[in-house]
């Protein structure tokens, strides 16, 4: 395999019922931008970034503290920054958040587990999964409630011209009961248990987990949690925080990349009127937050409903907000 490539996006959006066969329950177009963007932000990194912005890698922030007309960073490795604004994108387990609201800052833990893997699959191996869909789709066996996300993560040009993948195989479940509803320690043992769960899966969903190699070095596992956002003193506009470290939510609606991304274009016109003198920065600041948190609660909100109904046959409906529209806000 040689050249990377990003993958070429599909117009729709389909939930299959895994028990007995394939057939589509839902086939919206609802939720292809909501991918679209997520795919644009994780290619985005590898392109060279702006020579003038002076990006420092490695720093780990781990304190903050307002400063005499501004704010300073503190790192792990004892330096520190100084600027007029500290904007904390610093994702779930936000430092920043810690600082603004030490006493309401932890996550919601929420009844989900997932474990994911990405795994290589050969141009034949993919070929009848793909024909169900390009990209991506979610599904749901409705007597076991064992929900499967697959997407294309990475593809390859082979020798012959065909294209391999890479693709991101997710089992996620309720957990009922703490004990056997848990997620193993080691890859192998989760590998065991995805394929334990997949095992009613019709095919060819069924191969697609049942084909993941047993000795898997790696694998994701994650007990799902949110963070709705709230009001904190954002002394006097200059700390705030945008993306997942506002606002957690959880994935089934694909809508935390894209909340994020509105943040930082809201913010920016916010910082460009400070910068030319037409705004005073609380005042900028204040109006990012105001416009911020409400949209940003209620996507919140609904993704947690997305993540109990996506694991309830009876209840995943053309309405319910696994599927339903991701209408864009007023201000994007
Ligand atoms: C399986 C899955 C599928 C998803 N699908 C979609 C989708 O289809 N559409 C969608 O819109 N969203 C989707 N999301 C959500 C999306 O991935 C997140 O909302 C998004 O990545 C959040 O971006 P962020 O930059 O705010 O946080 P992150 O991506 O978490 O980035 C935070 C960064 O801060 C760094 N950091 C953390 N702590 C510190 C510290 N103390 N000091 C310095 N740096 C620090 C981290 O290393 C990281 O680089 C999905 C999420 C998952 C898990």
């Amino acid at each position: 395999m040689n050249e990377r490539r990003p993958p070429s996006f599909t117009r729709q959006f389909s939930v299959p019922q895994l028990r007995n066969s394939v057939s589509l329950l839902i086939d919206l177009p609802s939720a292809a931008h909501i991918n679209f963007a997520y795919y644009q932000a994780r290619f985005s990194t590898e392109f060279p970034l702006q020579n003038e912005i002076n990006i420092r890698e490695g720093k780990k922030l781990i304190s903050v503290a307002t400063i005499e007309g501004g704010v300073r960073a503190h790192f792990e490795d004892g330096t520190f920054a100084d600027g007029s604004i500290l904007i904390g994108a610093d994702g779930s387990n936000s430092n920043v958040r810690k600082y603004l609201l030490p006493d309401d800052y932890g996550l919601n833990t929420l009844p989900v587990s997932l474990i994911g893997v990405i795994r290589h699959f050969s141009p034949e191996q993919l070929a009848p999964v793909r024909a169900l869909d390009p990209l991506l789709f979610q599904g749901l066996h409705p007597k076991t409630g064992n929900f499967l996300w697959y997407s294309i993560h990475d593809w390859f040009e082979e020798p012959d011209g065909q294209r391999s993948f890479d693709v991101q195989v997710i089992i996620s479940w309720i957990v009922r009961n703490s004990v056997s509803d848990s997620i193993p320690k080691t890859h192998e043992e989760r590998i065991k248990l995805m394929k334990e769960r997949a095992k009613d899966y019709a095919e060819p969903l069924r191969s697609l987990v049942m084909d993941i190699p047993d000795d898997l070095t790696s694998t994701t596992a994650l007990k799902l949690a949110d963070y709705p956002p709230r009001k904190w003193n954002n002394r006097n506009g200059r700390v705030t925080l945008a993306g997942d470290s506002a606002h957690t939510m959880t994935m089934y609606r694909g809508e935390g990349a894209n909340h994020g991304i509105l943040d930082a274009a809201l913010l920016v016109d916010q910082l460009k009127m400070i910068h030319r003198g037409e705004i005073d920065q609380k005042v900028a600041i204040d109006t990012y937050e105001a416009e911020m948190l409400p949209r940003t609660l209620d996507a919140v909100l609904k993704s947690r409903e997305a993540a109990m109904v996506a694991h309830n046959w009876e209840a995943l409906t053309k309405e319910s907000p696994v599927v339903s529209a991701r209408l864009p806000p007023s201000t994007a």
